[in-house]
């Protein structure tokens, strides 16, 4: 006797056994339904979980999209320079630290 199997205490699970009582139903003339529908809890779970990868997929989509966007912004941050005010965009590189002190690049030239 197996007491390790603590995920799946059937063997089976819940879909696995809704089909074999199904198939069994349909082999005993029970229900006259066609095997799409006898055969359904494969299916439909299947068509289910796909369902739900693809949300999950979508959503992490979305979340590296966010993510993304929120890169941009740090990327496109702006500082002011500290002698003149300048708006600088440090993406375009156009500014100067000197003594750990902002400045654009006409303020640096001039303190040269
Ligand atoms: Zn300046």
């Amino acid at each position: 006797m197996k007491t390790t199997n603590t995920s799946n205490s059937s063997g089976i699970g819940f879909i696995g056994l809704l089909t074999i009582l199904f198939i069994t139903l349909k082999l005993t003339n029970v229900i006259s339904w066609t095997w799409v529908w006898v055969l359904s809890p494969l299916w439909i779970s299947t068509v289910v979980s796909i369902i739900i990868i693809g949300l999950v997929i979508f959503w992490v989509e979305e979340q590296m999209k966010t993510s993304d966007i929120n890169k941009m912004s740090d990327k496109n941050k702006t500082e002011a320079c500290y002698n003149c005010g300048t708006i600088i965009y440090t993406e375009f590189n156009d500014f100067k630290v000197i003594e750990g002190t902002i400045y654009c690049k006409e303020c640096a030239l001039k303190r040269r």
